[in-house]
């Protein structure tokens, strides 16, 4: 798993997420909606939950890795 640093297409504004509760670096995941769409999301490795990706620019962030 890798780190999950962000990057705006737009405007080039990378963000680093950390969980809140551990401070760990959150890794990178996607999960699959009932619709079938997929959802870029950060989990925490430790298991503390997960969060959807940010969003810059009207748009969703990407992931680098
Ligand atoms: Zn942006
Ligand atoms: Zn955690």
């Amino acid at each position: 798993m890798g780190k999950a640093t962000y990057t705006c297409g737009v405007c080039e504004m990378s963000v680093n997420m950390t969980c809140a509760k551990c401070g760990a670096e959150l890794a990178h995941d996607s999960i699959t909606k009932d619709d079938g769409t997929k959802v870029a999301v950060s989990k925490c490795p430790q298991g503390h939950g997960k969060i959807k990706s940010p969003m810059c620019c009207a748009r969703d962030m990407t992931c680098s890795v």
